[in-house]
């Protein structure tokens, strides 16, 4: 799953265009559809929204969670106050208002963590919602005591042509959508693409405002978006391991699964970690897995990394044999028995010198300790069933194990 083409950037910036596309090629079906079932239709996104708001609950993920009470107050406005032509009292106001706030909404999720819903920083967003629609209200309050007289000639001034939407706001949103798809270019996490699908398609809903039921489509198709983002998150919640933060044992035997002819496995054990547990304490122990983690993932070689469980990992290079591949390994090896590692609090200083692992320095505050692994690898050259590779690299590591620890060898 993990080198599948569904999650690559590319992929994620052009699937919600192409949804654009097909719906803009059978819009009038789309609005006839929406005529003849109208009550439904319009009352969808609601559902999609709470739905993707439950289930953000659920999966952890509050980040879309906003988005989605984002999308929701946005798409109630329109629904009960943005229904009369544009020329019409303050609509064309309001809109612009929306236009104007929505994108910032959604950059504003960045600046949180995911977490469960019932947590402050859920609640704070929330507030923050709250504040940008009092806002708005203060300004149309504003409008109708006779303020901001020539607004709609100088910033709001509309190019009929493009939009029925002021051209400083088309631009603007152009510019954040373009932003936004960067981000997925770039880092393509989940919540980058949240953010992108849902700017996106509430910005052609503005653009294109005029455009009969336009904002029950894209609102809908957001929310449809929203459900499959969150599946996806939860699909790659399971296969990462959430201590390290690297693909787990489910990825592992996923990946195993799709291999060509060539490549190598290495098979990596930390040494005497039973007795770094009992000197140093269980959550000093967690954090040199984490440590042996992070400096996995940056061996090389292509290579891709996986907790396989306890104090083990593998490291898989696909396309390569052993022989290319030790030099990585190795190089791994060493950054890690170099690496010294600061103890955070005092009260998990060693208790007594049990540990394999050697410790430096007899300053109270400068505690530092040092962790080794042990490494096996096989490859693909004279064995051709995995499974088998594996146990090779397995028993490498045995070897390696007994030729006296913090060693490569090859099966
Ligand atoms: P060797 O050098 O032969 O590998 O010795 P070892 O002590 O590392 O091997 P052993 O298999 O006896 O012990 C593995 C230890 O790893 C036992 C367990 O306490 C520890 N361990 C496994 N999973 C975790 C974890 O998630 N967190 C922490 N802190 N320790 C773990
Ligand atoms: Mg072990
Ligand atoms: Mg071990």
């Amino acid at each position: 799953m993990s080198f599948s083409i569904v999650t690559t950037n590319w992929f994620r910036v052009t699937l919600p265009l192409l949804l654009l596309t097909f719906i803009g090629i059978g819009i009038d079906n789309v609005i006839l559809l929406t005529q003849s079932n109208l009550g439904v239709v319009t009352k969808f996104p609601y559902i999609l929204f709470c739905s993707a708001i439950m289930l953000s609950h659920a999966f952890k993920q509050s980040r879309i969670a906003m988005v989605a009470s984002a999308l929701m107050l946005c798409y109630w406005v329109i629904q009960e106050r943005l229904q009369s032509p544009l020329s019409s009292g303050t609509t064309i106001l309001e809109l612009s208002l929306l236009a104007a706030l929505l994108p910032i909404a959604l950059l504003l999720v960045y600046s949180y963590k995911d977490s469960k819903l019932f947590t402050r920083s859920f609640a704070s967003y929330l507030v923050t919602l709250s504040l940008l629609a009092f806002w708005c209200y203060l300004i149309l309050m504003h409008f109708y005591d006779g303020g901001f007289d020539n607004i709609n000639d100088t910033f709001l001034f509309v190019v009929p042509t493009i939009s029925k939407l002021p051209l400083i706001l088309v631009v603007y949103l152009t510019a954040m959508v373009l932003i936004f798809s960067m981000c997925v270019l770039n880092m393509n996490r989940n919540v980058d693409v949240v953010i992108y699908s849902a700017t996106l398609l509430t910005s052609i809903t503005f653009v294109f405002f005029h455009v009969s039921f336009i904002s029950s489509t894209m609102f809908s198709l957001a929310g449809i978006l929203l459900l499959v983002y969150l599946l996806s998150a939860s699909y790659e919640l399971a296969f990462t391991d959430s201590l390290t933060e690297i693909p787990g044992r489910l990825a592992l035997e996923s990946d195993l699964k799709n291999l060509g002819r060539t490549y190598t496995i290495a098979m990596l054990d930390i040494d005497h970690f039973k007795a770094f547990n009992d000197t140093y304490g269980h959550d000093t122990g967690d954090d040199v897995l984490k440590l042996v983690a992070s400096k996995m993932t940056l061996v090389g070689g292509r290579a891709k990394v996986y907790r396989y469980g306890g104090e083990e990992f593998t490291v898989l290079f696909k396309g390569k044999l052993a022989d290319d591949a030790k030099d990585h390994l190795e190089l791994l090896r060493a950054s890690i028995e170099s690496y010294d590692m600061v103890l955070r609090n005092q009260d998990s200083r060693p208790k007594d010198d049990k540990a394999g692992s050697k410790k430096r320095g007899g300053n109270k505050r400068n505690d530092v300790v040092n962790v080794t692994i042990s490494i096996g690898v096989a490859d693909s050259s004279e064995i051709n069933k995995v499974s088998e590779v594996m146990k090779a690299a397995d028993k490498a590591l045995y070897k390696a194990k007994k030729a006296g620890r913090n060693k490569v060898c090859l099966a």
